[in-house]
């Protein structure tokens, strides 16, 4: 659904909403997201207490004929499909202003938001997802449905990081074998070569958005993006592609066999599964939620990847495990030259290989920039500040709103002891910092077992709290001080999540540097979060270049989550926009001061750790 009808007078939905033919009602709860017509929200069911996601489509919306049919399409369709990595779907119905269908809530949003804050995924994290794509997809095809348009922002996420297929608006049945669909009511993502032909279309276009899917996950970025539709088109029907040499050759293969311009010679959902990358690779059974944000940590001192068995017999011949971890990706003590060469190998060995040289070179090559995206953050404040958004005529901060942006990790709790040790923190997921004056950093993560130890040259080592080497003592002893003191003295910023399974495999994003100002605290978090806290009033600021978007929490506590580059077109209060202006002055002090000097420019700590909260 693409047109938006902003001249329409927005109808207020209600607190409470009824399903009329039961008497079911629900309350309306936290904002989820817009789409081209859909408004979604939280709704809890007032009986049971269940939690669902409800699309809220205006009638008034619904207009021409064709929109209602795609409607009443899209409902027949969902409401046939019961499958785990379908997004479930619940019921609907309509009162006299909206239509209302409640569905399936996937909190983790979408591969979308993941693609966005990570770019190339490990080949494991890739198999993990598209398994359950295929899962899903045979589901589908298996009951005669073409979904048509297949992307990462219709893959949902739950909380248990499972893949989820939703929306159904393009999607349409297949009535008969060998049936051939001729029309195609609007623009798929993905869109197949012969749909763009008009060359009549069935399964196979699932299949071309499989292969362009999986390309994104591996590589990191679309396989036929270009600046302009009309070329993306162009490149799409000559089958120009290309998959960079990093790629594994399994991997390769596969993405080859899916994207084939003529579709007969496209795989089936079974054959695909059944394809030696799906089958020969390390198959993650579970991924814990920091991967929304972080590269796991596929390692072989980690219990539950156990069944890794012949893969560590091949790597670590010489029975040395495998410790140190160089953020530059050189395995220069690492696994690849230990290995005997490919020549003679088998492909299963092979991919074997390519598996733990990615898991041993953690994080795996990437293209992060050294400075964490300072520099990008520093040009998308600086458009919104400069485009004076706080003057704008008809200011509506409400329309910027996406909580599809929202940060994973924030800092919940910190204590200023730099004069002496260092800094501790807590971020939202109730893992625990200490950024020590010698720069290095250990982390304990939520589970409040795993420890991580990352060198001054960002070299990670990981132990345990029960099991870690003696030089670590002191740090170690910092730390838990540390923790005890900030769960003992320190309110919250907000509320935390639960650990899960699969959490062991968690790496998390450390600080990275911060300062200290009379009015605030400035604090880098390595995944290229800034956030500031502002003493008097408690309100705060989250900025994530990756996704473009600030996070305010303001006087009274509320959190809301709004696009950079859609506060510049529709404005915002003066209250935001002053401490966005604040921001860029700030990145700009992180810019020129070299990170390792920041700390003691400060000179602002005292001798006890008993610093303002960010309560
Ligand atoms: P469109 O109108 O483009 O089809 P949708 O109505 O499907 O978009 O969704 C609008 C937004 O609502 C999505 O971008 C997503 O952020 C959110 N959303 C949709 N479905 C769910 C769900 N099942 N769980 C959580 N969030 C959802």
């Amino acid at each position: 659904m693409a047109t938006h009808h902003k001249d329409e007078p927005k109808k207020e939905i209600p607190e409470i909403i009824t399903d009329p033919s039961t008497g079911k009602k629900y309350q309306r709860g936290k904002f989820l997201g817009k789409g081209g017509f859909a408004r979604c929200y939280e709704l809890t069911d007032l009986k049971t207490k269940d939690i669902f996601a409800g699309k809220i489509v205006a009638k008034s919306l619904l207009v021409k004929s064709t929109q209602k049919e795609k409607m009443s399409q899209e409902i027949s369709i969902h409401r046939s499909l019961k499958d785990k990595h379908v997004v479930g779907f619940h019921g609907f119905f309509e009162d006299s202003d909206n239509v209302y269908i409640v569905l399936e809530l996937c909190r983790r949003r979408s591969l979308m938001e993941l693609h966005k804050r990570r770019k190339a995924l490990t080949e494991p994290e890739t198999r993990y997802f598209l398994k359950q794509i295929l899962s899903g997809v045979k589901h589908l095809h298996d009951r005669k449905v073409i979904h048509r348009d297949l992307k990462l922002g219709n893959l949902f996420i739950n909380d248990e990081m499972e893949v989820k297929i939703g929306d159904f608006g393009l999607a349409t049945r297949v009535g008969y074998e060998g049936e051939r669909k001729r029309t195609l009511c609007g623009t798929p993502n993905y869109i197949a070569p012969e749909i763009l032909c008009k060359k009549g279309h069935s399964y196979e276009v699932d299949i071309w958005s499989i292969g362009c899917i999986l390309y994104t996950l591996l590589v990191g970025k679309p396989p036929f993006e270009t600046q302009t539709l009309k070329d993306t088109y162009m490149r799409i029907k000559k089958n120009e592609y290309h998959i960079p040499g990093r790629i594994g050759p399994l991997a390769r293969s596969l993405i080859q066999k899916l994207l084939q311009g003529d579709p007969t010679r496209r795989p089936n959902v079974d054959m695909i599964i059944a394809d030696d990358f799906m089958t020969m690779g390390y198959m993650p059974s579970r991924l814990p939620t920091s991967c929304l944000t972080m590269a796991p940590r596929f390692d072989s001192r980690c219990s539950s990847v156990a069944t890794r068995k012949p893969l560590l017999e091949i790597n670590n011949k010489d029975g040395s495990p495998v410790k140190v971890i160089n953020k530059d990706g050189s395995k220069k003590e690492g696994l690849a030259t230990k290995v005997p060469s490919t020549s003679g190998t088998t492909a299963r060995q092979q991919q074997q290989q390519q598996d733990s040289q990615q898991a041993g070179a953690q994080p795996p090559k990437s293209d992060e920039p050294s400075d964490c995206y300072l520099k990008d953050l520093y040009t998308q404040i600086s458009s919104v500040v400069l485009s004076k958004p706080d003057e704008k005529e008809n200011i509506n901060e409400e329309e910027s709103e996406d909580p599809a942006a929202v940060p994973m990790i924030w800092v919940s709790k910190w204590v200023d002891y730099s004069d002496k040790y260092g800094l501790g923190y807590q971020l939202c997921d109730d893992s625990i910092g200490v950024l020590f004056n010698d720069f290095t950093k250990l982390l304990l993560l939520a589970d409040g077992e795993n420890i991580h130890y990352i060198e001054r040259n960002n070299a990670e080592h990981y132990h345990q709290l029960k099991n870690y080497p003696a030089p670590l003592n002191k740090k170690v002893t910092l730390l838990r001080y540390f923790r005890n003191y900030m769960n003992e003295h320190l309110l919250k910023a907000a509320a935390s999540m639960c650990p899960r399974e699969g959490d062991e495999l968690a790496r998390i994003p450390s600080l990275r540097t911060y300062f200290r100002t009379r009015s605030a605290i400035i604090l880098h978090l390595t995944n290229g979060t800034l956030q500031i806290n502002f003493f008097e009033d408690h309100t705060k600021i989250i900025l994530c270049p990756l996704m473009g978007a600030v996070t305010y929490i303001d006087e009274k506590r509320n959190f809301k989550t709004y696009r950079l580059a859609s506060l510049e077109k529709y404005g915002c209060r003066t209250d935001l926009a002053n401490r966005l202006r604040y921001a860029r002055n700030m990145i700009q002090k992180l810019m020129v001061t070299k990170s390792s000097t920041l700390k003691s420019s400060t000179g602002s700590s005292t001798s006890q750790p008993a610093q303002p909260t960010t309560a």
